[in-house]
């Protein structure tokens, strides 16, 4: 058949995975193409994901702050929200990055290819060109044979069956669309991305129900630190339905009726006018005809790969969401990178020893490497140094002393393998523990360090320190 392109490595799809990889791939003198169906670059992350919901969160994080300065002898008006602007605002913030990648892929001569992408065979992408703002099909389609492919297909939230199709039930692409302030909105599913989501309308204004099969919030975080979420925000939501499912949905004149079960259930059915479910992603790996090429995908949607993030056909490499949990933008940037450098033929290979996690909830929420809960379940022995906020300056000083960091090291070797931070800003402080663990560094080495004073990151240094048995007497 007739080949419209040529490239020694071809990647599909342009998220943090998709144009990690393109970029590694070009900057290491390979000829590389990057389809993508939607008009920007950045995937979900940029587009609708990690960028959009922390442009929201940091102007509610502000408002919210704004009503504490009181306590200052400072006080404000009513907030007056204008929906236009602020719609305006997150808009601008991803026009701005998606602008960047579109410059940086032109600086590096790698060329986009806009459409839905397919393999024919293990040397063969047919793309079915898209144009407009979304992936509205132009009837053409080109074809690319490629040496190498990186799939960075990504993945989409999930949908629940018995729910209706209506403008007021939305994926969290629906939520950051911010089309209105509902008065009453339900949740359904309290992971990261809900209880993100829950947090920025709850400040806009509206009562929020929280609807979470399992018994807990945040999954994955060690209960101590959510707790203190939990904690300081007991008030922000109606109610928090913990071990109950919504199993029923109708559309009525007054909104959208639901049904819950278990629990924590309220009897009657609640109607609301705004419905997000945020129940998890599922890979789209079953959509790109995998099979033509000869590439397994299990029956979720999943490719598997080694640790080269090769799959079963050597020539082709997988990355991001598509290859498993954590479904984290850093983790697909950083497989990305091996991926295109296991395709130049370099010995490159996935080897982190953790992967953060963060909810940008307020207070934010923060682990790495093992949790306690981990620990336990497989038997390590550990020790753990825990350095309160409320023993810190600067957290008293900024008002918020509620949270901690917790740092968690191997009986054995001594090692830090894990941490936990709960507080403002614990995202951002984390990274210390992340290198910490990726050093293999000890208590003495990070209690032996000098933190600037008065900080919430000596707070890092300050659990080593009491891990160590030394009082942390610097307020
Ligand atoms: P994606 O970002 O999903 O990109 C895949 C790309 O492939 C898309 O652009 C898609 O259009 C394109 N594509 C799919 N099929 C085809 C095809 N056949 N042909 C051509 N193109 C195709 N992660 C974090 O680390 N931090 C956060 O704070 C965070 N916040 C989030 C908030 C929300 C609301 C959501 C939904 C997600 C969030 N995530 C966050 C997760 C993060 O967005 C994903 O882990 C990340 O985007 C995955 O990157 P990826 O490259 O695997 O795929």
């Amino acid at each position: 058949g007739k080949v419209d392109h040529e490239c020694e490595v071809l990647v599909l799809g342009a998220g943090p995975g998709g144009y990690s990889a393109a970029f590694r791939s070009a900057d290491l003198g390979m000829n590389t193409i990057l389809v993508e169906r939607f008009a920007t670059l950045g995937g979900v992350c940029l587009n609708v994901g990690c960028i959009p919901s922390k442009a929201l969160l940091h102007t509610t994080a502000v408002m919210d702050e704004v009503k504490t300065m009181s306590h200052h002898g400072i006080t404000y008006g009513e907030p007056v929200i204008d929906m236009n602007q602020l719609r305006a605002y997150k808009d601008g913030v991803i026009a701005k990055l998606t602008g960047g990648l579109a410059g940086m892929a032109k600086a590096r001569k790698v060329k986009v290819v806009r459409g839905l992408g397919r393999f024919l065979d293990a040397n063969h992408v047919e793309v079915e060109m898209t144009n407009g703002e979304g992936q509205e099909p132009t009837g053409q389609k080109e074809v690319i044979r490629f040496q190498k492919a990186i799939i960075a297909v990504g993945s989409q939230p999930v949908k629940l069956p018995f729910l209706p199709v209506d403008p007021r039930i939305v994926d969290s692409t629906g939520a950051l669309l911010l089309k209105s302030i509902p008065k009453r909105m339900l949740v359904i599913g309290g992971g990261i991305i809900g209880l993100e989501m829950a947090t920025v309308y709850s400040t806009l204004g509206a009562r929020i129900d929280i609807a979470e099969m399992l018994d807990g919030l945040m999954a994955g975080a060690d209960r101590d630190l959510e707790k203190v979420w939990e904690k300081f925000n007991s008030g922000r939501f109606e109610r928090v339905m913990l071990k109950t499912r919504a199993t029923k949905a109708q559309v009525t004149d007054k909104g959208i009726e639901v049904t819950f079960e278990g629990e924590n259930a309220p009897a009657e059915p609640q109607t609301y006018d705004l419905v997000l479910v945020a129940v998890g992603r599922s890979p789209n790996g079953k959509k790109i005809s995998a099979a033509a090429a000869g590439i397994d995908v299990d029956e979720r949607g999943f490719i598997s790969v080694d640790r080269q993030m090769r799959t079963n056909v050597p020539n082709i490499f997988a990355i991001g969401d598509l290859i498993g949990q954590p479904m984290l933008a850093h983790k697909a940037v950083h497989e990305g990178h091996v991926a295109a450098e296991a395709a130049a033929g370099h010995k490159s290979y996935f080897d982190a020893k953790q992967i953060p996690s963060v909810a940008y909830t307020d207070p934010e929420v923060a682990w790495a490497g093992m949790t306690e809960e981990q620990c336990k379940a497989q038997g390590i022995a550990y020790e753990k140094g825990l350095f309160p906020w409320a023993a810190s300056g600067r957290a008293i000083a900024n008002g918020r002393d509620e949270g901690f960091t917790k740092l968690i090291f191997d009986a054995t070797s001594k090692r830090i393998i894990g941490g936990g931070i709960v507080g403002t800003h614990a995202g951002d402080l984390i990274g210390e523990v992340c290198l910490a663990i990726e050093m293999g560094a000890d208590a003495v080495d990070i209690g032996k360090t000098i933190h600037p004073h008065p900080t919430l990151g000596e707070s890092v240094g300050l659990a080593a320190e009491a891990a160590l048995g030394h009082c942390t007497d610097l307020p």
